[in-house]
């Protein structure tokens, strides 16, 4: 009976197997089917960027069926102007900077630079009209030179010093012995958070492009360094048409417009100061972290005079 029972039990191990391989196959090709590539559409075209007005009209947009994540969100963004968008984690600030990347595609409405939609237009010819300064800068295992370049190729050295001193990344360069040259990454020199947000900063003041998006860290930085990205930030996206996706409200006040979205939804716009005498969601959000950034402060100052 045993002997019998052996290869049926063995049989059964194989069966369990190969279905959970099908089962596998299946859930690849359903994840596949609902995040699939965005293709450029046949006889796409370049983007041609005059001015960089950037449009959102009506966009829907949803990763499954279920659930939508942005629900007819407009906006508008006129050439050299900043608009922020802030909300709870979760609300879809994110995802925006996805769509106008075109990683994905809305489901409803369209995004326009300059009129065109940004549905029939070349990915290359989208991607380098956007810069991107990035939330996590992952660098090359390559020199500092070479990460800050990688915004313009043709680049010269000057040009490249230029970049790094107005990213405030230039002194940092000076303080290592081999200055451009050095090896960053994996296997050369560790970058704090800060440092290599300056990089990216200094990437993107190379590539100079018509529109930028800045998807400010969640992680904490320390005041010092917050304010000279902050600095850096300013001047990259001065005169540039750009998006603010903030984390922290301190580096929205200056903005053209604040859009407030909420469970995908624009709940409230205005300039810093309409905002607060509007007595609403942003008020209390500004109220709050006012709050927590006093007591912050407070506990600072009682560990310095331990
Ligand atoms: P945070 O401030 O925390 O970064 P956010 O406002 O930027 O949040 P998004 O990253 O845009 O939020 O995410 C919006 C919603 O979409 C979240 O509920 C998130 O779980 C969901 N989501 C994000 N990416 C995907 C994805 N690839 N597949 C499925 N759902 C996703």
């Amino acid at each position: 009976m045993i002997q019998l029972y052996q290869p049926l039990n063995f049989m059964g191990l194989v069966y369990r197997e190969v279905k959970q391989a099908i089962i596998d196959i299946d859930m690849m090709s359903a994840i596949l089917r609902s995040a699939p590539e965005v293709q450029d559409r046949p006889g796409a075209e370049a983007l041609v960027v005059s001015r960089g007005h950037l449009r959102f009209e009506d966009v829907w947009f949803r990763y499954d069926p279920k659930r939508d994540i942005l629900r007819g969100v407009s906006f508008d963004v006129p050439p050299g102007k900043t608009v922020a968008v802030v909300g709870p984690s979760g609300a879809g600030k994110s995802t925006l900077s996805r769509l106008m990347f075109r990683f994905y595609e809305p489901h409803r409405g369209r995004i326009t630079v300059d009129g065109q939609d940004i549905a029939g237009v070349t990915q290359s010819s989208l991607r380098d009209a956007i810069g991107m300064v990035p939330q996590d800068t992952v660098l090359f295992n390559d020199t500092l030179g070479y990460n800050i370049r990688y915004g313009r190729w043709a680049a010269d050295e000057a040009e490249v010093a230029e970049a790094a001193r107005l990213a405030q990344i230039d002194r940092f360069v000076a303080s290592v012995p081999e200055g451009y040259r050095a090896q960053v990454g994996e296997r050369g020199l560790k970058l704090s958070g800060g440092e290599k947000q300056r990089v990216a900063i200094a990437r993107t003041i190379l590539k100079a492009p018509a529109i930028l998006v800045l998807d400010e860290a969640t992680s904490a930085l320390d005041t010092f360094t917050e304010r000279e990205i902050q600095d850096a930030l300013d001047r990259v996206s001065r005169g540039r048409t750009t998006v603010v996706i903030a984390h922290r409200l301190s580096t929205v006040v200056n903005a053209d417009e604040i859009l407030v979205l909420d469970k995908g939804v624009i709940v409230e716009r205005g300039t810093h100061d309409g905002l607060l005498e509007r007595r609403g969601i942003y008020s209390a959000m500004w109220n709050q972290q006012r709050e927590a950034e006093a007591v912050a402060d407070m506990l600072r100052g009682s560990e310095a005079g331990d």
